[in-house]
């Protein structure tokens, strides 16, 4: 039986648990299933497997992990907003780091809480029946208020009733929040779930002594930072004081105590935790910067570095727009990348740059925080524009100014120089990812460079060759004709002949291919009946098949097929495959050609029941000079420069070509080729 217990009347509650960490997301859910029948998990690994899953129904609760690879909470939360069933009345952000501009942007986007993982099943539990509790209660939607302005929370522990009403009245007077716990596991409980400022924690307690409390708290890494202060009327020793102070608390305090006097110690301590806090904060804060700079690392193009790093400040910041806008070397915009973390839409046509403040970047290598943007002279204020305060920060290259990373927000005096340094240290990371990148981009434009004067000298050099190899052909043909010959020198002019002709085919192909390459061929585009060239080339071939002794059949579902492309082109494919498919099939083998339609293609097919190609080498058949070198094909003349022919053409034709093989059983070859207009079947 379930926990929880709903009428048939009650509505169902749906939740939604998103996390890419798949057993986040697998525990989570686990801990909601005991809400039984009154609660309808989905869980997701990301935002947009999330979307997709609910698209049909709204969700009702939202619990999402902060970041996920492509799509962050924020922006899950957003998405889900405009979500046609109503957007979730209820939303938990969870995150790894409590970075300071989070719980901003979250209470901008209305987020109820802010989930700092680890979180115990049992928490989340909690936090949902209470949730279910309330929307049962009320008929009408939860109002959703969004967190409250920051109160110090403190954890009250003590097992006498009348201790806690007297030490909560004193602290809701100075105004702070407060926590209870009754007995010593429960203050652990509690100091895991509410993450409290500071713990007053009594010695004598059930179930768990304070100080075995303390000890546990002082060894937990999520914990060991919180202030715990001591205050017992029963162990007053100066051994027990020592061994309290030993064991990690901030203070000790024996009762009956000074109410004045406790506050005051309660102040100081929470001052230094602040203190503290803002430290450990900074800490995470750097400790993000090798995990940026790692990603951008692996980035090749500007805009998935400008996506990434705009995504990540903004969000670390809290703040509500990005820029990075790239400068050229006077200081014109070159390119301007933007985004908008609380609207997606909001985008910004243009970002105009004061001269003052390139002036300004250019002359201290820093970057400036504008206070307030209505009246700054680094910034041009628009009317229209919600900024009122923003942080920027350079890109500087290992010698120019690459550009500058700009973060806005709509609170005056919202950046502060912790931010401002910050930003600067990402910038810098970000200025050696685009100036790899700009790199690798030049590199990729030189290796082409050598690739076309390559393609230019190859094409030069075979077009020499022909004319000796022309010249070489007719001449040995000549010698047959110049006087009798005896048979050892008819035998050597043979050969000489074949090797001409193998000669002149390579030489064509490498020509070939070459203009492919450098877009050089002339390449004339008339609508061509694909089905009737198909016939002609089976034709050309008939006879060679017949010398093999091969069965060699043209077998056409489709009666006419056009498509737009070089008739010689084209032919050329079409023999290449034909030609392979003799060439490499034994005497008495089989060959068929058979056409079909596929949506708006014509597949033409050629089959052979041939030698075969191990699988081995079918990934490189393609390749140019390739050549499989085992078994029975070796011994076959040829340059490895057909297919390769085949391949550059049907893609030049917007087209393809696969291949599938089993050695000794056949080939079958696959040509694609895009039809213009609709083909007309055998029958009709
Ligand atoms: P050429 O440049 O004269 O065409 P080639 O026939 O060797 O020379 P490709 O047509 O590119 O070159 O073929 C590459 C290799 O693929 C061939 O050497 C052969 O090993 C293999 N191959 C191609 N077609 C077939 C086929 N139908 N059956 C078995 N192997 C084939
Ligand atoms: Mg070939």
């Amino acid at each position: 039986m379930s926990k929880t217990e709903t009428s048939p009347t009650t509505p169902q509650v749906r939740i939604l648990i998103v996390d890419d960490h798949p057993s986040t997301a697998a525990t989570l859910a686990r801990a909601l299933g005991q809400l039984g029948s009154a609660a309808e998990v989905v869980s997701a690994t990301n935002g947009s497997e999330a979307l997709e899953k609910v698209k049909d129904k709204g969700v009702d609760i939202l619990i999402t992990d902060m970041i996920m690879p492509e799509m962050t909470g924020l922006e899950l939360i957003e998405k889900l907003r405009d979500h046609p069933g109503g957007k979730p009345s209820r939303t938990y952000l969870v995150t790894a780091y409590d970075v300071p501009g989070l719980k901003v942007t979250a209470s901008r986007l209305k987020v109820n809480e802010v989930l700092i993982k680890p979180i115990r099943p049992e928490r989340i539990y909690q936090i949902i029946s209470r949730d279910i509790e309330e929307m049962k209660q009320s008929t009408q939607p939860l109002k959703n208020t969004g967190p409250e302005k920051r109160k110090f929370k403190i954890l009250v522990a003590d097992d006498r009733p009348d201790n806690l009403t007297l030490l909560a009245r004193y602290l809701e007077y100075e105004g702070y929040d407060h926590v209870e716990a009754k007995d010593g596991e429960e203050a652990l409980i509690k100091a895991q779930d509410e993450t409290p400022d500071l713990i007053l924690l009594d010695v004598d307690m059930p179930k768990k002594n304070g100080f075995a409390v303390l000890e546990e708290i002082r060894s937990n890494e999520n914990l060991k930072h919180i202030p715990i202060i001591i205050l017992t009327a029963a162990r007053l020793d100066s051994a027990d004081v020592q061994e309290g102070l030993n064991l990690g608390a901030d203070d000790y305090i024996t009762k009956p105590f000074d109410r004045r006097e406790l506050m005051a110690r309660i102040r100081t301590k929470l001052r230094v935790k602040e203190a503290e806090d803002a430290t450990r904060r900074r800490n995470r804060e750097l400790s993000l910067l090798p995990e940026i700079g790692k990603e951008l690392s692996a980035r090749t193009e500007l805009k998935d570095i400008a996506n990434i790093l705009l995504k990540r400040t903004a969000e670390t910041l809290g703040a509500i727009e990005g820029h990075m806008v790239m400068l050229d070397a006077n200081g014109n915009t070159t390119e301007h990348y933007q985004i908008s973390v609380s609207n997606p839409e909001a985008i910004t046509e243009q970002m105009i740059l004061e001269q003052s403040l390139l002036n300004h970047v250019l002359d201290t290598r820093q970057g400036v925080i504008v206070e307030d943007a209505t009246k700054n002279e680094y910034w041009l204020f628009n009317e229209k524009d919600q900024t009122r305060s923003a942080v920027i920060a350079p890109l500087f290259g290992r010698r120019d100014l690459l550009g500058l990373l700009l973060l806005t927000h709509e609170q005056e005096n919202y950046f502060t120089l912790d931010h401002l340094l910050l930003l600067q240290a990402i910038a810098s990371q970000a200025a050696i990812a685009i100036e790899n990148v700009r790199l690798y981009q030049n590199v990729t434009e030189e290796q082409k460079q050598l690739e076309k004067i390559k393609n230019e000298f190859i094409a030069t050099a075979s077009h020499d060759l022909k004319n000796p190899i022309m010249s070489i052909s007719g001449f040995s043909n000549l010698l047959t004709k110049a006087g009798p010959l005896n048979d050892q020198q008819e035998e050597f002019v043979d050969r000489i002949q074949s090797s001409t002709k193998n000669m002149l085919e390579l030489v064509q192909n490498m020509l070939h291919l070459t203009e492919i390459d450098l877009q050089k061929s002339e390449t004339s585009r008339e609508s061509i009946e694909a089905i009737a060239l198909l016939k002609e080339v089976v034709n050309e071939f008939e006879i060679q098949a017949a010398q093999k002794s091969q069965k060699f059949a043209l077998q056409s579902e489709v009666a006419t097929a056009y498509i737009h492309a070089d008739l010689l082109q084209i032919k050329q494919v079409f023999r290449n495959l034909i030609g392979n498919a003799i060439k490499y099939t034994p005497n008495g083998g089989e060959i068929k050609v058979i056409t079909k339609l596929a949506q708006d293609y014509l597949e033409v097919q050629v089959q052979d029941t041939g030698y075969g190609i191990p699988s081995a080498d079918l990934p490189h058949i393609f390749d140019r000079f390739y050549r499989v070198r085992t078994g029975k094909t070796t011994e076959i003349e040829g340059n490895g420069l057909g297919l390769a022919i085949v391949k550059s053409i049907a893609e030049a034709h917007g087209g393809d070509v696969r291949v599938q093989s089993k050695p000794d059983e056949g080939t079958t070859f696959m040509l694609d080729l895009p039809l213009v207009g609709r083909a007309v079947l055998q029958n009709g």
